[in-house]
């Protein structure tokens, strides 16, 4: 195989030709501070909380010391990006540093914002406070909602300032630097594959391929057109069931490009991401998306399977048989009515089967859309519903409503229609409203991280202050629990949140 460029030489934005990385040396930071370390992150790595208090914690977690016998790297991928194929991208911000094998797991350890790669093309390598701030609250509550992700181990400053905006009056808008060290089995990416297969490089592709397989699949077996087949398809089925999470929660990812789709399957890049507060499948967090919505949120089944058939297309040079891709591709259209159908059940208390469940997940969609709905809220609220007591359906959602005005007329009607539907409906059911009500709260969280939490974290941290930053993550740790302590966080967005959405970069 190819070795990869020189970094001492060539550390230079370029085109990398023939290879799946390039070796890079991470930025020396002007005055490196930990912010937050995950605990739970810390023991999956074999590390105890006196590791995390030492110096050479925070030196190897900001880059500032390279761990010997380690050579960080930046990897090299394409990808197609609101669906346009944009060449040539790869990790312009985030260097890989090592590889932890503990309790039998194998964990990547990469940073985010530790400066300057090969593929950081324009931009400078770095992160600001606000966006780490974001990834790292959200991929740790994304872990402990269930949804598969990358996880986080740290939240550092780097001390420098960063340049993002300029403000109106001309002047440079410096921010605080920050550096995100995550951590997955692989940060491997849709966009990896798909760089070789557009240089028709097909050799590194089946290298790259082979070394998925072997390290990642490797219960599919030995190399093989077949192997190649059953890794397609159990991509594809993760893809799937990543996203049908997202849509059980209310999670918007944002930017679903394909180098933003992770090979294992796992939600990666907290990018302009956000939640759901009124239930809303055309709302994205993506202020440059705006206009056409591609990655809003009733669209990311579908922009899944778009990206899939982007991967299908690189993989195909290994496999060359269309019409096999083509019916595991046709198994995600099924299967996708399928599993949200058994999703949207478990999270109305569902646990039987009626032809017209469709129809009543249907009716209550529309619903949700004419009270303006807090998603969150009405779910979590539901499981106090009593099939005995129709009337008071309305009664028992009612602080999931964003519209202040009184609920009267045809919406009234319509939602009591909805209630004595689904009163009928839980009449079919065996087990007892109790349990019910128990099952409902393991699918439905009571608290996820809003838009507006974050921004508040985020405001408090440019003024030096970060217990908050630690207060979301504790109550994030356990969203489907009742938290007495953290009640004020099961809260409609407020008022002047309205028009806030998530931000980038
Ligand atoms: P994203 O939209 O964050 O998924 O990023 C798309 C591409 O832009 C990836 O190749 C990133 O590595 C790169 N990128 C984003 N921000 C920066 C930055 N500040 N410096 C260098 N590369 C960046
Ligand atoms: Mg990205
Ligand atoms: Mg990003």
């Amino acid at each position: 195989t190819q070795l990869p460029a020189d970094p001492i030489l060539e550390n230079s934005r370029r085109q990398v030709e023939k290879a799946c990385f390039s070796y890079v040396t991470p930025k020396h930071t002007a005055k490196p501070e930990l912010l937050h370390v995950s605990s739970e992150m810390l023991k999956n790595l074999g590390l105890s909380k006196e590791d995390a208090q030492s110096e050479e914690f925070l030196r190897v977690f900001t880059g500032n010391t390279v761990l010997p016998n380690t050579k960080p790297y930046a990897m090299c991928y394409g990808g197609h990006q609101f669906g346009n194929w944009a060449g040539q991208l790869g990790d312009g911000r985030a260097i890989n540093l090592a590889e932890v094998e503990h309790n039998n797991k194998h964990w990547a350890i990469q940073l985010k914002g530790a400066g300057e790669t090969p593929y950081s093309r324009n931009a400078d390598g770095l992160a600001v406070l606000r966006s780490s701030i974001r990834e790292y609250l959200c991929s740790e509550a994304m872990h402990h909602l269930g949804v598969p992700t990358t996880r986080a181990l740290s939240l550092a400053l780097s001390g420098d300032q960063v340049l993002r905006d300029v403000l109106y009056n001309g002047n440079p808008d410096y921010e605080k630097g920050a550096i995100v060290c995550r951590v997955a089995p692989s940060f491997l990416r849709f966009g990896n594959y798909e760089i070789l297969a557009a240089r028709q490089d097909v050799k590194t592709l089946k290298t790259l391929v082979d070394y998925t397989i072997k390290h990642f699949f490797n219960h599919l077996g030995e190399p093989s057109k077949e192997t190649y087949l059953a890794f397609f398809n159990e991509v594809s089925q993760r893809t799937l069931d990543m996203i049908i999470h997202w849509q059980r929660v209310g999670f918007v990812h944002g930017v679903m490009n394909t180098d933003n789709m992770s090979i294992l399957g796992l939600t990666i890049d907290y990018g302009p991401y956000g939640w759901l507060e009124g239930f809303d499948y055309g709302w994205t967090p993506n202020t440059t998306d705006r206009q056409h919505k591609r990655y809003r949120y009733g669209n990311q089944p579908n922009i899944g399977l778009w990206n899939l058939y982007k991967l299908a297309n690189a993989l195909y040079p290994l496999i060359e048989d269309t019409q096999a891709l083509e019916s595991i591709l046709d198994t995600y259209k099924t299967d996708f009515e399928v599993k949200s159908l058994v999703m949207m059940r478990s999270k109305l208390g569902l646990e039987t089967e009626d032809v017209f469940d469709a129809s009543l997940i249907q009716d209550l969609e529309d619903n949700l859309l004419l009270t303006e709905t807090d998603m969150t809220i009405f779910f979590r609220k539901l499981s106090d519903f009593n099939k005995e007591e129709v009337s008071e359906g309305l009664e028992i959602v009612k602080k999931a409503f964003y519209i202040s005005t009184e609920i009267t007329g045809e919406i009234q009607q319509k939602w009591d229609a909805w209630f004595q539907r689904y009163a009928e409906r839980l009449k079919q059911e065996q087990t007892n409203s109790k349990v019910r009500k128990e099952n409902m709260n393991l699918v439905n969280p009571k608290y996820v991280l809003r838009n507006y939490m974050v921004q508040l974290a985020i405001d408090d941290a440019d003024k030096g202050d970060y217990r908050l930053i630690d207060e979301l993550f504790q109550l994030l740790k356990k969203p489907y629990d009742e938290q007495p302590i953290y009640e004020k966080w099961f809260a409609k967005r407020p008022d002047w949140a309205r028009h806030k959405v998530g931000c980038s970069m």
